[in-house]
């Protein structure tokens, strides 16, 4: 999907990169209309990966029921390295964690969500969106005009 951003250059993102834990799920369950909304982001032809230290042992089971592709990365440098398989130039991270950092240096658009498990420090500063919710950022690819308007110069 291509965005145009008024000041900035044409923004395109092909892959959705998101965390599990703390982002996607808070104590190993799932967060209330993410099911629905990456249902809708697929039928839009957005490539959704999930990338997770998986603390709660959960991601096998949520990527089944969510039907994602997943990547189990132990640490933070594993999910830099698995994002630039990626085309990273043309994807989004999602996360919260210190784990995120260097996920969030490698791709084009990081977006944090400030949820129950809290946001470190270091990704926070190193993120150009932050949302309250998962919720609220998948939405800034359902309803674009809130990436476009939170993006522009
Ligand atoms: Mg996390």
């Amino acid at each position: 999907m291509q965005y145009n951003i008024p000041g900035q250059e044409p923004l395109t993102i092909e892959t959705l990169i998101l965390d599990l834990n703390g982002t996607l799920a808070i104590d190993g369950k799932l967060i209330d209309g993410v099911r629905e909304r990456i249902k809708e982001l697929r039928e839009q032809a957005m490539r959704i990966v999930l990338f997770t230290g998986d603390t709660n042992g959960n991601a096998a089971g949520i990527a089944d029921e969510l039907q994602l592709e997943v990547h189990v990365t132990k640490d933070a440098l594993a999910k830099a390295d698995e994002a630039k398989k990626l085309r990273p130039e043309t994807a989004a991270a999602i996360g919260n964690g210190r784990i995120d950092l260097e996920l969030f240096q490698t791709v084009r658009l990081r977006i944090l969500t400030l949820q129950a498990e809290g946001v470190h420090r270091d990704t926070l500063l190193a993120s150009d969106i932050i949302v309250p919710s998962i919720n609220d950022a998948l939405d800034l690819f359902l309803k674009p005009k809130r990436l476009i308007a939170t993006m522009r110069k």
